[in-house]
């Protein structure tokens, strides 16, 4: 585990980095076996597979499969496994946990309360992540400052109080333009859902499209108060606020 000191030490150290350097620096640090990307599919995401590809096509990268994605995200899943010629690593929920929920709660829990979406989002998300993560020392995530009031002190690495080990966020400072500059300068594939005003694309059920210019999460459980707005997979234990 690192300390704090360290913590603020390497923040300080990668506040000028490019994502490129910070993948690297964090992969020299902590080296590429112990580290990996979760990867949403996700826009943000995109890039930091074909970076990472760039850099170290040895890293691992995953991603978690809900049961519950939408055909555009799976049509991606596919894309991606013939644009690098390799296929992710698909983690699933346990299969009884989600016959136990869905048996006392029903098919679409979710919408009916906040207690409810939050325990399909930990069988579905958190949980096959942390089964992950109890594996490594350092993960990767396509977090951006400006996505959401929940993500404006995101830093570039952080020790993640949740899971236990870094998180490294390269893309932290990173507008929406600089993102898909970087999906169009690199001809990479994404999901067609965000060319039909999907910003952020979750499950199926729980992500509807929004109107330009509204809030690029405003999509996503749409019946819920902003301040609920996250899945579970980024809240810090040790915050009161999330990140
Ligand atoms: S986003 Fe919706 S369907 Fe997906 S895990 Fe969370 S509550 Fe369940």
């Amino acid at each position: 585990m690192l300390s704090k000191e360290q913590i603020k030490e390497y923040q300080t150290i990668l506040s000028a980095k490019t994502p490129q350097e910070v993948i690297s620096w964090a992969i020299d640090l902590l080296g590429v076996e112990n580290v990996a990307l979760a990867s949403s599919l996700g826009a943000e995401d995109q890039v930091l597979t074909d970076m990472i590809m760039k850099i170290t096509p040895d890293m691992n990268i995953f991603t978690l499969d809900t049961g519950r994605l939408p055909q555009e995200t799976y049509d991606l899943i596919e894309k991606n496994s013939r644009h690098y010629s390799r296929r992710l690593e698909i983690l699933f929920p346990e299969r009884r946990d989600v016959e136990n929920m869905i048996n006392k709660y029903g098919v679409n829990l979710f919408y009916e309360s906040v207690e409810n979406r939050m325990l399909c989002c930990r069988v579905r998300k958190v949980e096959p992540l942390q089964r992950k993560l109890s594996s490594l020392q350092g993960w990767f995530c396509g977090l951006r400052r400006e996505q959401a009031a929940t993500r404006n002190r995101l830093e570039k690495i952080e020790w993640d109080n949740k899971f236990n080990l870094v998180k490294v966020n390269p893309l932290a400072e990173w507008g929406e333009k600089d993102v898909w500059d970087y999906i169009r300068e690199n001809n990479l594939p994404y999901n067609s859902l965000h060319d039909k005003g999907y910003p952020s694309i979750g499950c199926a059920c729980c992500t509807r499209g929004v109107s330009p210019g509204d809030d690029i999460r405003s999509g996503r459980w749409w019946w819920e108060s902003s301040e609920h707005k996250e899945c579970g997979l980024h809240i810090d234990k040790q915050e009161t606020s999330s990140k």
